[in-house]
């Protein structure tokens, strides 16, 4: 599939819940999210119905993403269906890591190629203070859990945030020197929650690079610019909604876990899949890669993510 502006979409994020385990200051209320309806959510056989019409058309990658998506009840099963999915040459899933000691595994035989797992600072404290519930420990064993599963190699998420963690860039980075992790860092987007951080949070993932100027350059993945320690055994992303324009790069399209197909993060636009089949299914995702904007706004300062979703419900 290609949209207008020449983008060849491939890549589809699938949310398959809204609701979540944590509550990350930058994502969620702390009294979390009222429990929508068992019946709003699209069921498996609907999610695969959508996967299924979206490799038909050339997606060729699949992100499984939430809220949690470890949380929703039967996970392992909905990845082994997707898995069954013939021209689906890659399943990956974005999580907190909080479940992964007892999924990985699970994962890892239901087809799961790879993980992403957030992990915004290494300080139990603040890492207590930023999700309001979360244990470090409980990540630092699921990243372990993953590795052991050989759901590799494993990107870590870090949300940059100033004032929060940019005095743990060097040692984030440090990670991949003998390890195989690509750790990749984020900027803080106005989104949600996210929108009322103060204006020093908000800071350029030029950041790290200052910190630590011997990263060399390796070119881009995706929408990652990618780095590396001299001689380091994995690599340094840096992700920059904000600061730098990345949309030219931008292959995906999203799907919410109410059945919405979302052409851009940033965009209020989404097209409804629900209780489509076949041609109208395809035809439908169709449009939605023929709305993709060239581009988002959210590089303008006070500009906020259009739309009423925050980023549980959008999936990151
Ligand atoms: N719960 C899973 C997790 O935390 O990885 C998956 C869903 S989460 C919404 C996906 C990603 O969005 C996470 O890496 C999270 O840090 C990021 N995210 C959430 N709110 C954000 C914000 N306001 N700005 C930047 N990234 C954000
Ligand atoms: Fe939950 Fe992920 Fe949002 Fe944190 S970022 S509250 S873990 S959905």
């Amino acid at each position: 599939m290609q949209d207008r502006f020449e983008r060849k979409i491939s890549y589809l994020r699938l949310s398959v819940t809204d609701l979540c385990n944590l509550r990350c200051r930058y994502c969620m209320p702390e009294e979390g999210i009222p429990k929508r309806p068992h019946d709003e959510i699209l069921t498996f056989e609907e999610l695969t119905e959508i996967v299924g019409a979206a490799v038909e058309l050339g997606v060729t990658k699949v992100r499984i993403t939430g809220g949690e998506p470890l949380v929703r009840r039967g996970i392992t099963d909905l990845c082994a269906d997707l898995r069954a999915i013939p021209g689906l040459k890659e399943l990956a899933v974005t999580t907190n890591g909080v479940l992964l000691p007892e999924l990985a595994k699970p994962l890892k035989e239901a087809g799961v190629d790879r993980v992403n797992i957030s992990l915004d600072t290494l300080d139990p404290v603040k890492y207590r203070e930023l999700t309001r519930c979360g244990e470090l420990q409980q990540v630092l064993d699921g990243i372990e859990a993953a590795r052991e599963a050989g759901l590799a190699p494993i990107k870590l998420n870090a949300v940059l945030m100033g004032g929060f963690n940019d005095d743990e860039i060097e040692d984030l980075v440090e990670l991949t020197r003998t390890r195989d992790l690509q750790m990749r860092f984020i900027e803080l987007m106005p989104v949600g929650p996210g929108a009322s951080f103060a204006p020093e949070a908000f800071i350029p993932c030029a950041e790290v690079l200052a910190r630590v100027p011997e990263l060399v350059p390796e070119g881009h993945a995706g929408v990652s610019r990618q780095y590396r320690l001299p001689g380091g055994a994995g690599t340094v992303g840096l992700i920059t909604p904000i600061s730098h324009e990345f949309c030219s790069e931008c292959n995906r399209i999203r799907v919410t876990s109410d059945g919405k197909l979302k052409p851009c993060l940033h965009s209020a636009e989404e097209i409804p899949l629900r209780g489509l089949h076949g041609e109208a299914l395809r035809e439908a995702i169709r449009r939605g890669v023929l709305h993709k904007p060239a581009s988002h706004d959210i590089l303008q300062p006070g500009v906020r993510t259009a739309g009423e979703r925050t980023m549980n419900a959008i999936g990151g």
